[in-house]
Parts: C-alpha cells; sequence; structure tokens
C-alpha cells in the first residue's frame, strides 16, 4: 500500500515554518508498513491544492492531506478534496451545532465563518475531532482514500492514530500485505562515509538481490520466521560522524525485530573486522552519553583541561542528564602561562602531545577525578609556534598513573576544527574506557539499612 502526504500552507512554501507533519506522518506510515514515496507541500490555492491531490491519487492508493481546515478564508482543502471527489459540499449540522456548543461553554457566540468547518464532501465520513473543532475527513475516491487532517500538529497526530491508523490497516490486510517496518541507525565516528560504504558494499548487493528476487529476504537471513526485507543506508552527520541506517520490513514486529538483530551483529562484524571499535552508539546516542555510560560502570569520574575546544568538550558533557554523577569539571586554559600556572604544563611548547598529557594531569589533580583528558592543538587559521591548523594533541590520565595520547590532523576551517577535536578526544576517552573493565552493579542496600 502506497500512501502520498500532502501539507498544505503557504507559510510552508515561505520557509515560515517547517514541515514537521509530513515527517511525523513519513514515520508513522514506516512504522505501519506503509510506503510513501512522495511527499508534497502546497500553498492555500484552490487550484494548485486540487492538482497537487490529482497527482497524488495518480501515483498512491492513499492521500493524507494536512492543514487547511479551519474556519477562515484561506482554508481551502474541503472545497478542494470536494472538486477532487466532484461532489458538492453539505453542511453537517451535528458537527455546526457541537462547534456552536463550544463557542458557548466559552461563554462566546461561534463566528459565521467557524460554520465553515461543518461543510462536508457528500459521500465523506467524518473522523470526530477531540481536541480543536475542525473535524478531519475521510473521502472515498473509486477504490483510493482521500484522508484530510488539521495542520495543528498534535491534532494531526491524534486524529492519524484514532482515525487513520485502522483505516489503512484494514485496506492492508485486503489487499494481504501487512507489514511492519522498524529501523535501527549505528553511529560511527573514526572513518569516511565512501569507507564505510565500501567496507558493507557486498552486504548492500546481497540484500538487494535478495529483494529484486522477491525472495522476502530468503537467503539473506535464513532461519528468520515469516520471511522479510532488510535494507541498508549510509548517512553523513557532519560533526557527529556517519550513521548506518538498517530498516527491516516483516509481515510482524517480532520477525522485523528478529531480522534487524541478525543485520545488526553482520554489520557490526564486518565494521570490527575493517575498521576496529568505530560503533559508539545506536539511535539517539550520543557520544557524551557513550562516554557517560563507561564511566557510571566502572565508578569513575572526570575532569577536563581544554584549550582550543574552549569548553566546548565540557559543555557536550553536561548535555547529559545527571553528569555530576562523573563529571566533576572542566578548566579552559587557554593562554601557555594559563596551562603551566593552573594546570601545571612545564615550560616549553604548549601545542605538543606532552602538554595535552600535562594538562590531562593537571585536570585530574585539580578537579579531583580519576581520569583527566587533556587537548590542545591549532584552530586555525594561522599556524603556531611552527605548528599547522588542524594539528591536535589529545592526553588522558588513566587511574594507575597510565597515560593514552593521539595526535590529530582533522581538516576544516576553525569552527570544523575546533567540534572535531571535541568529539575525537570524546571518542578517544570512550574507546580507552571500553577497554577498562566494568564493575558488578552495587547491591541495593537492604531497607531499612543506612
Ligand atoms: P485549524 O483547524 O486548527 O485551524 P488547519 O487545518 O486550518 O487547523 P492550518 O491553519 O493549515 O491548519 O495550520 C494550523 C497551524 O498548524 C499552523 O499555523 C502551523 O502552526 C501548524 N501547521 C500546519 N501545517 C503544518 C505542518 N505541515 N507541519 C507543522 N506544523 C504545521
Amino acid at each position: 500500500m502506497r500512501v502520498e502526504i500532502v501539507a498544505v500552507g503557504t507559510e510552508l512554501l515561505l520557509g515560515q515554518i517547517a514541515d514537521t507533519n509530513s515527517a511525523w506522518l513519513g514515520q508513522a506510515l514506516a512504522a505501519a508498513g506503509v510506503d510513501s514515496h512522495f511527499h508534497q507541500a502546497v500553498g492555500d490555492n484552490h487550484d494548485r491544492i486540487v492538482l497537487a491531490l490529482r497527482t497524488a491519487l495518480a501515483r498512491a492508493d492513499g492521500v493524507i492531506v494536512c492543514g487547511g481546515l479551519g474556519p477562515t478564508q484561506d482554508d481551502i482543502t474541503r472545497e478542494a478534496i470536494a472538486e477532487v471527489m466532484n461532489v458538492p459540499l453539505r453542511r453537517d449540522e451535528t458537527i455546526e451545532e457541537r462547534i456552536s456548543q463550544l463557542f458557548g461553554a466559552r461563554g462566546r457566540h461561534m463566528p459565521p465563518s467557524n460554520g465553515r468547518q461543518a461543510d462536508v464532501p457528500l459521500g465523506a465520513t467524518i473522523i470526530e475531532p477531540t481536541r480543536g473543532t475542525a473535524p478531519g475527513l475521510m473521502c472515498p475516491v473509486g477504490h483510493k482514500v482521500l484522508y484530510a487532517v488539521p495542520g495543528v500538529p498534535h491534532e494531526m497526530a491524534e486524529m492519524f492514530e484514532r482515525g487513520i491508523l485502522p483505516d489503512l490497516r484494514r485496506r492492508q490486510v485486503e489487499a494481504g500485505e501487512e507489514s511492519v517496518i522498524v529501523s535501527r541507525v549505528l553511529r560511527t565516528w573514526g572513518t569516511s562515509e565512501s569507507a564505510l560504504a565500501e567496507a558493507l558494499q557486498g552486504r548492500v548487493e546481497v540484500l538487494d538481490a535478495s529483494r529484486a528476487d522477491g525472495a522476502g529476504g530468503r537467503g539473506t537471513h535464513e532461519g528468520q520466521p515469516g520471511g522479510g526485507t532488510v535494507t541498508l543506508a549510509f548517512l553523513a552527520s557532519g560533526i557527529e560522524g556517519i550513521k548506518v541506517r538498517l530498516t527491516a520490513r516483516a509481515p510482524d514486529a517480532a520477525a522485523a525485530a528478529g531480522l534487524l538483530a541478525a543485520e545488526e551483529a553482520m554489520v557490526r562484524e564486518v565494521l570490527v573486522g575493517r575498521f576496529g571499535d568505530i560503533v559508539f552508539g545506536i539511535d539517539d546516542e550520543t557520544m557524551e552519553t557513550a562516554v557517560a555510560g563507561l564511566l557510571l560502570a566502572r565508578r569513575l569520574t572526570l575532569g577536563t583541561a581544554e584549550s582550543l575546544t574552549g569548553g566546548l568538550i565540557a559543555s557536550r558533557l553536561v548535555d547529559v542528564v545527571g553528569a555530576s554523577r562523573w563529571f566533576r569539571g572542566g578548566v579552559v586554559a587557554y593562554t601557555p602561562d594559563v596551562k603551566q600556572d593552573v594546570l601545571g604544563v612545564p615550560a616549553g611548547p604548549v601545542v605538543s602531545e606532552a602538554a595535552a598529557v600535562a594538562m590531562a594531569r593537571g585536570a585530574a589533580r585539580l578537579l579531583r577525578a580519576d581520569v583527566g583528558l587533556g587537548i590542545t592543538g591549532v584552530a586555525g587559521p594561522e599556524s603556531e609556534e611552527g605548528v599547522a591548523p588542524g594539528t591536535v594533541y589529545v592526553g588522558l590520565a588513566l587511574p594507575g598513573d597510565e597515560v593514552e595520547t593521539a595526535t590529530l590532523t582533522l581538516p576544516g576551517d576553525r569552527p570544523r576544527i575546533r567540534q572535531y577535536s571535541a568529539i575525537s578526544a570524546l571518542d578517544l576517552l570512550r574507546r580507552r574506557l571500553s577497554a577498562l573493565p566494568a564493575l558488578p552493579e552495587r547491591a541495593p542496600s537492604a531497607p531499612g539499612v543506612a
């Protein structure tokens, strides 16, 4: 089953508001196993809305049009739908009465224009409103269907779940194609999109072939009950690394989850074999939440000393809820004398590996933290102490007087170099912490025992 979304509103075209409704609907349709090949946005113009709806109906089995159901003169979705259906609008007195009562309950008279919200194309069914005043519409067009929902996001979402989704499910069952789509994102840091794509090319080819086969994933994940298909996609996310998105589609949720788990295991195996530990999180997990989890599991605290990142690392760390449990604090040490006086960096070049280690040790000592992270480098655009922009040194001071260092050569302009430095330093910390053993969970103390 294929459903197209048409978002109505001139403000969408002018960029005054972002079309979050289509994004939300896109996700909701995917989760329901409904394909969506096109999204349209169209202004508040009768002829163009009619054209958009006809275009959508020509290439999809169903259309969801959102927005333009309000009471004002520019809310003309109802009229456009009536034209597409080739039927007149009829005022529904029950709806009109209810809207009038809503106004009455607030001690106001219903303005005549609100009566328009009770206009329904002949042959359409109402989706009762529970929040706003505008009802949604379910309009048969031949064997296809056109759903109309209000533009206000929470009204649209509620009406989709309650009024549209059950109808879509019924149509899927009738068409014998009920399915569920689930996806997961593996977030990576430390390699390029092209290197990732190349490493996983073999996997992509196998998956493509099994889909083209119409084999429903057969031969791909043998032993998975119920068949299904999997796709892989790569999304470059700038300073947040490269994402690998796995999407599984299967007749039911259990089969889709099984396919996804099996594919994730295969992809992880390929990535670890080729690049090592580059997956730092899944879905919404950030680098800092990964670091937080590792520190908590090892009952370690962290202190930072930053030069070129000027507090970016500390700022990312305190984005994590409950950071005070493991983050002691950070020092921004920018000039050489501050690095020396505050952190105890020895005299000599302050853009160096030795300086990064001394900063890390100084941070751990000064902030009474188990782990210290120091970072120094050249953000550019000019070289410093004969060191080229993009050269960055990271030092970690670990329990047992161990140290770890990394020298990075980062691309880009000053803002990029600073952002890349922050996430790269956190990634170094993440990898090093993963190598330390996690401690067993503390047994909860017995009730009543202090
Ligand atoms: P109502 O009956 O409540 O007036 P409506 O169907 O007339 O709703 P619109 O007037 O088109 O809807 O939009 C109402 C508000 O909903 C807009 O001002 C905007 O804030 C929001 N909105 C509309 N369309 C979208 C969209 N596609 N994505 C996100 N928000 C939207």
